[in-house]
C-alpha cells in the first residue's frame, strides 16, 4: 500500500486497534462539513464494528475511488482537536518498518509518533515596571514613608531589575496578587502573559550559555570534518563510522559536523544510549548551541516532550539529542543523523515492531536526504564489515586527546591461581595492587562480569565449558524439580544431552554452574582489606531514581576507595584518581547462548579497560579469565580492535550468523504448552515447507532460554538466509498463517537480526 496526499472524497483509514484482524485501512466517506479538512496522518474519530463505537483512526490516503457501494460507507464523525498529525514522511517510515521487521501498521505508526497529543503549553507571566528607574526608586521612598512595605520591596527591585518574573514576585520577594494589582491600577506595573514552552534544561545551563567551548580541531579532527561537509556540500549523501577510543575526540566531531548542517538551513538529531546522556553531555551541547538544541529522554514529562516535538516542528530547534526515540522527532528539514556508540543495544527495540536505530536511521536518511555518521569505540561486527566492504566510509582517531595514555594490562589465568591453592576470586596480582593502591590513596573499580549469564556450564580446573556440538553456542543447565535430574539445553537448535558431573575434557570433579554476585565481592574486600571503603553498585542498589548518579558522584568525590559493580559500572563519568581496574571472571559473558557473545564481551573488556587512568595518573588493568588464550581476551588485552574483527567475522561467515547471513528470530507465546508447541511446529514447518528454492535455513524449534514467564509458556525457532528480503517473505507467510488460523496475533513475534537469544 501506498501513502498517497491528494484530496478526495473518501479516506482510508488505519484504526487504532492493535490486531492483526484489523491490520488494513477502512474507507470512510468525508462529509461535507470536513470538506478540504482532512489531510494524511491525521487522527481522526470513526464509528467502527457493529456496535458503531467511536474509536481513533488515522487517515493513510485520500481518494475519489470508493472501495464499496457509497450508501455503505459510514462517514468520518469528527478530526481530533490537538492530535499530532503524522506527516506523510512519517507514515511511510511506518510502512517501511511494518514490512522489514513485522508488526501491525498501527504499532508501527504509534512508534513513529513520540508524542500523541499536544499538551497545553505553560503559561508564563512576568511584571514588568512602566516607570523608569529613578522613577521607581522615588515611589518605593514614598511607600516606605508610608510604612507599606510589600509595594516599596517591590518597587525596589523593579528600580534594579524592570522586568521580573511573576512566581519570583509571588513567591521569594512573598508580595501578595492584591498588592500587585493595586500597584497595576496605579499605573506603575503591567502584567505580561505569554505560551511558553516547558524547557528540560535547568535554566542555570540557559542562562550561562554563549557559544563556549567550541574547541580548535587536531589535524585528524579536521580531516573528518572536511571530508563529511566536503561531499555534503556537493549534495553526496553518505554513511560514516568514526572509529576512536573514548576521548579521542569524536563529540568533537560531531558538534562541528552539526553546526556546518544548521548553518546550511538543515537539523540534526543527535542519538547517545540513555545510560551515557548525562547532565555533562547535555551541558557541552547547551554551551555550543544553545536554546537550538534540544533533549528528548524518558525522565521529560508528557508536557515537555510534547512542547520538544512542537518545537521542532515549528523549526525552532536544530538540534535533538536523544536515545533511540528521539529519531522520530519531526524535523522537516533533516540534514544529519548522528549515531554515538551505534554498538549498543539499547538502539534495539524490544517491543514490536523491533527496530533497530541504526537502520531506521539509513532508512530516514535516504527518505530525506540525510548523511547518517555512526561513532564507536567498538564498533559492532555489522558495521564496521560494511566500513571495509566500502559501503560506509570509515574514519579513525587513535588518540585520547585528554586523560592521557592508554592503560597497561595484565591477563590473569584463574586455571593456574587454582593450581597454585589460591582459590579467592582475586588473583595475587589484583590483590597486591589493590593493596598498593589503597596505600597511595588511588582508587579502584572491580568489575563483575555478569552479562549473559545463562546457566552455562564450565570447569573450574581447566575452564572448558559446555556447548552443543551444533551451534558453537554454550548449553545451559535445566534442573527438573520433580525428578531431580538435571539437562544442558541449547536454545538455538533444542539439542540436549543430561548434566555432567565430571569434566569431559579433564575429568575433574569441579565443573559446575558459575555462582558469585557483587555482594559476595563485597564482602570479601572487607574481610581482606578492613580498612578499605567500599561502594557496591548493582540492580539491588539502583533500585531508586537517582540512586545510580548519587554512587557515581559520591565515588568522583573519593568518598570510598573501591567501586564493585556489574555493567552499569563502565559507561559515564571519568574517574581522575582511578588507576586500577579489576575485571572478574571476563569470560563470562562469552558463554552467554548468543552468537554476539564473542562481541559483547570485547566491547565490555575494551569499556571497563577504559576506565582506568583517566586523569593525569598511569593505569593499570587486570583482566581475571578462565581463558587467557580465547581471541577475545587476547585482542581485548592489546586493544586491539581489527585482530579482533577478523577472527569474529570469520566465526560469523563459518556459522552463517549475521552479518554474514541474517536471521529472523520467531517467538510464540501461549498460556497453554501444549498449544504453543503446537503452533511453533507449525510455523518452522511452514517457514521449511514453502521456500524450497531460496531454501532459508529453518533451525529449531525449541523452549525458550526463559521457557515460561509469569505462566506464559515461550518457543522460539530461528531463519536464516543471506537476503533479507527471503526473510520478509517468509515472515509474510508466517503472518498470513497466524491470520487464517485466528490465532492470537501477539503470540507471535518476529526479531530480525535479534541482539538477544530467547
Ligand atoms: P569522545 O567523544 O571520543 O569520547 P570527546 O570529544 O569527548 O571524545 O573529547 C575528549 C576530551 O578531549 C574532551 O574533554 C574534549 O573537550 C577534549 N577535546 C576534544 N577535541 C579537542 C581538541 N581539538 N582540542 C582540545 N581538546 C579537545
Ligand atoms: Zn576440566
Ligand atoms: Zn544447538
Amino acid at each position: 500500500m501506498e501513502t498517497k496526499l491528494m484530496t478526495g472524497r473518501f479516506a482510508n483509514i488505519i484504526v487504532d486497534i492493535s490486531h492483526e484482524k484489523v491490520d488494513r485501512t477502512f474507507q470512510y466517506k468525508i462529509p461535507d462539513a470536513l470538506q478540504g479538512k482532512i489531510e494524511v496522518g491525521m487522527a481522526v474519530t470513526i464509528p467502527f464494528g457493529m456496535g458503531n463505537k467511536r474509536i481513533r483512526g488515522y487517515v493513510m490516503e485520500l481518494t475519489d475511488k470508493a472501495e464499496y457501494e457509497i450508501e455503505k460507507l459510514k462517514n468520518i464523525e469528527a478530526v481530533i482537536e490537538g492530535a499530532v498529525t503524522a506527516k506523510s514522511d512519517a507514515v511511510r517510515l511506518a510502512w517501511w518498518m511494518k514490512n522489514n521487521y513485522g508488526a501491525t501498521m498501527i504499532s508501527a505508526l504509534k512508534t513513529v509518533l513520540p508524542v500523541k497529543q499536544k499538551m497545553k503549553q505553560v503559561v508564563k507571566r512576568t511584571l514588568r515596571c512602566l516607570v523608569d528607574a529613578d522613577t521607581a526608586v522615588m515611589h518605593a521612598r514614598e511607600f516606605e514613608a508610608k510604612h507599606q512595605t510589600a509595594k516599596a520591596r517591590l518597587m525596589r527591585e523593579l528600580g534594579i531589575q524592570p522586568v521580573l518574573p511573576y512566581t519570583l514576585v509571588t513567591g521569594k520577594l512573598n508580595i501578595a496578587p492584591q498588592t500587585i494589582q493595586s500597584l497595576v491600577k496605579a499605573g506603575l506595573v503591567k502584567v505580561e502573559a505569554f505560551d511558553t514552552y516547558r524547557n528540560p534544561m535547568p535554566a542555570a545551563v540557559l542562562q550561562g550559555w554563549q557559544n563556549q567551548g567550541k574547541k580548535e580541531l587536531s589535524p585528524n579532527q579536521r580531516a573528518i570534518v572536511e571530508a563529511v561537509t566536503g561531499e555534503y556540500e556537493n549534495g553526496i549523501r553518505g554513511t560514516y563510522l568514526i572509529h576512536g577510543v573514548t576521548g579521542s575526540g569524536k563529540t568533537e566531531v560531531y558538534m562541528a559536523l552539526i553546526e556546518h548542517v544548521i548553518r546550511m538551513g538543515k537539523q540534526a538529531v543527535m542519538l547517545i544510549p540513555e545510560i551515557a546522556l548525562t547532565y555533562q553531555t547535555l551541558l557541552r551541547f547547551y554551551q555550543r548551541f544553545g536554546e537550538r538544541v534540544s533533549v528528548m529522554n524518558s525522565r521529560l514529562s508528557a508536557g515537555e516532550r510534547s512542547d520538544q516535538c512542537e518545537r521542532a516542528r515549528r523549526g525552532e530547534i536544530d538540534i535533538i539529542i536523544g536515545p533511540r526515540s528521539a529519531l522520530f522527532t519531526p524535523f522537516e528539514r533533516l540534514g544529519l543523523v548522528i549515531i554515538d556508540e551505534e554498538h549498543e543495544s539499547s538502539y534495539k527495540s524490544e517491543t514490536m515492531p523491533k527496530y533497530h536505530a541504526r537502520e531506521v536511521a539509513g532508512e530516514l536518511c535516504r527518505m530525506k536526504g540525510a548523511s547518517l555518521v555512526l561513532g564507536s569505540a567498538t564498533p559492532s561486527v555489522e558495521t564496521y564489515d560494511k566500513a571495509k566492504r566500502g559501503e560506509i566510509t570509515l574514519f579513525t582517531l587513535k588518540e585520547r586527546l585528554a586523560g592521557g595514555a592508554l592503560p597497561h594490562v595484565y591477563v590473569e589465568d584463574l586455571r593456574v591461581e587454582l593450581k597454585e591453592g589460591n582459590r579467592s576470586i582475586f588473583s595475587r596480582r589484583l590483590s597486591a595492587l589493590i593493596a598498593d593502591r589503597l596505600k597511595k590513596g588511588e582508587q579502584t573499580m572491580l568489575f563483575l562480569n555478569r552479562r549473559g549469564y545463562a546457566g552455562f556450564v564450565s570447569c573450574r580446573a581447566c575452564g572448558h565449558v559446555m556447548k552443543c556440538p551444533h551451534c558453537d553456542v554454550s548449553l545451559s543447565e535445566h534442573t527438573d524439580q520433580y525428578r531431580k535430574t538435571s539437562r544442558l539445553v541449547c536454545h538455538y537448535c533444542g539439542y540436549e544431552t543430561p548434566n555432567v558431573t565430571l569434566c569431559p575434557k579433564c575429568g575433574s570433579k569441579y565443573i559446575l554452574g558459575f555462582r558469585a554476585g557483587t555482594q559476595q565481592i563485597e564482602e570479601l574486600l572487607h574481610k581482606e582489606f578492613p580498612s578499605a571503603r567500599v561502594l557496591r553498585m548493582d540492580a539491588d542498589t539502583t533500585r531508586t531514581k537517582d540512586s545510580y548518579e548519587k554512587l557515581l558522584s559520591a565515588f568522583a568525590n573519593e568518598e570510598a576507595d573501591i567501586l564493585v559493580g556489574t555493567q552499569m559500572i563502565v559507561k559515564g563519568h571519568d574517574f581522575a584518581k582511578v588507576t586500577l581496574v579489576g575485571i572478574l571472571a571476563a569470560d563470562m559473558s562469552l558463554h552467554a547462548n548468543d552468537f554476539r557473545a564473542g562481541e559483547r564481551t570485547f566491547q565490555l573488556l575494551t569499556q571497563a579497560a577504559g576506565r582506568a587512568g583517566r586523569g593525569v595518573l598511569a593505569g593499570e588493568v587486570v583482566i581475571q579469565t578462565y581463558q587467557p588464550e580465547h581471541y577475545t581476551i587476547v585482542h581485548a588485552a592489546a586493544q586491539d580492535y581489527e585482530g579482533f574483527f577478523d577472527e569474529e567475522i570469520s566465526y560469523r561467515e563459518l556459522m552463517s550468523y549475521p552479518p554474514a547471513a541474517h536471521m529472523m528470530a520467531v517467538l510464540v507465546t501461549a498460556a497453554d504448552e501444549l498449544t504453543g508447541a503446537e503452533h511453533v511446529r507449525e510455523l518452522a514447518d511452514c517457514a521449511r515447507g514453502r521456500f524450497a528454492q531460496e531454501k532459508p535455513a529453518v533451525i529449531g524449534p525449541s523452549s525458550a532460554s526463559v521457557g515460561k514467564i509469569n505462566d506464559v509458556y515461550r518457543f522460539v525457532f530461528y531463519v536464516k538466509h543471506r537476503d533479507y528480503a527471503v526473510l520478509v517473505a517468509v515472515k509474510d507467510v508466517l503472518e498470513q498463517l497466524v491470520n487464517g488460523k485466528q490465532w492470537n496475533s501477539d503470540s507471535v513475534q518476529f526479531d530480525f537480526n535479534p541482539m538477544r537469544s530467547y
